[in-house]
């Protein structure tokens, strides 16, 4: 089944969803854990469940028969990612076709982050540049089989606050311009026939109400679902808000100041904190949430 067509049957009937986001572990004790820890959690029953494509294509295999395994075992939907980091368009056509065989119906398509030591994105020979690129392609190449998703980044993408992605560093695009431009490319996603958005992990939640705003005022009118990634380790916290250019609230700053060589401390204020960010999008309106990177079962 299509998720869109899940999101629309919770949205009519308001009730509030949430969905986990997988990421592959690296080992095959990882693999085990992380099967049993699938099955554990989709008792819980979440709207569907994602698993995540390593940053360069480096978990194409595993997570395609992770999906595969979800999709036929867990009676869950599956949302598979799927970048075009270090793919030419054939092996994306392959990946695409391989999931189809495996009864996965549904695609976050996505950029892709930089292979692990690359700094800038860069497109594969023969593959495709921007996530818009393999939106057409699912359509062009399968129709309506499969639902598709894009990804939002309510604090802006990095590449377009500073203009990397429009051919050069302008740093004016820092102050005026990119956040337009941000919106109208999520636009151009969603019109090439994606069926609703996930957005990037923020921990101010009024960037992302404001964000759907900005989405609804420019005419993106598909689900807009927030990341929420509960801090669960300080130092994963800090590298992923620094990766990304995550705004940190001042009074999480605060909060974790003191704690941070404390794990458990900094794993309860985490939950504390998720917690708290669901029920204010919730009671702001916002239909559901994408609970990511919640286990990869290890190593
Ligand atoms: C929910 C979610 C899940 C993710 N899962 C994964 C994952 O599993 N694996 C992984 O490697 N990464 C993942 N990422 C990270 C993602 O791949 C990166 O954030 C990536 O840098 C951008 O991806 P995108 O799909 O938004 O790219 P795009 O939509 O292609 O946008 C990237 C940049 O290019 C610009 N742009 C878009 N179209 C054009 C155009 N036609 N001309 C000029 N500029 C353009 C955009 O404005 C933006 O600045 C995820 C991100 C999110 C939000």
């Amino acid at each position: 089944m299509k998720i869109i067509d899940k999101i629309q049957q919770a949205m009519e009937a308001k009730e509030p969803f949430y969905s986990f986001e997988f990421f592959p572990p690296k080992t095959s004790a990882g693999v085990e854990n992380l099967s049993a820890r699938m099955e554990r959690m989709a008792t819980l029953e979440p709207l569907f469940v994602d698993v995540t494509w390593g940053a360069g294509g480096s978990t194409s295999d595993l997570t395609l028969a992770i999906s595969a395994n979800a999709q036929k075992y867990l009676g869950v939907e599956v949302l598979m990612h799927l970048t075009c980091t270090n793919l030419k368009v054939e092996e994306i056509k392959g990946a695409l076709n391989k999931a189809r065989e495996a009864g996965i119906q549904n695609i976050l398509a996505l950029r892709g982050d930089p292979a692990k030591g690359l700094g800038n994105w860069e497109a594969a020979e023969g593959g495709l540049r921007h996530a818009i690129d393999l939106v057409r392609l699912i359509r062009e190449e399968h129709g309506d089989y499969f639902g598709v998703a894009v990804a939002g980044h309510p604090e802006g993408h990095v590449d377009g606050r500073t203009g990397a992605e429009e051919g050069g560093q302008d740093d004016d695009r820092r102050d005026e311009g990119w956040e337009a431009l941000e919106l109208k490319r999520l636009k151009e996603k969603v019109d090439a026939g994606a069926d609703f958005v996930i957005t990037q992990f923020f921990y101010d939640t009024e960037a992302f109400l404001s964000y759907v705003k900005r989405c609804r005022e420019v005419g993106i009118t598909c689900p807009i679902i927030p990341g929420i990634m509960a801090i669960q380790n300080y130092n994963a916290f800090a590298r992923m808000t620094d990766f990304c250019e995550t705004r940190v609230p001042s009074d999480v700053r605060e909060a974790l100041k003191p704690i941070t060589s404390d794990d458990d401390a900094v794993k309860d204020y985490g939950v504390d904190l998720g917690i708290r960010m669901c029920k204010a999008l919730t009671e702001a309106g916002t239909p559901g949430v994408v609970l990511k990177r919640v286990g990869c079962g290890g190593n």
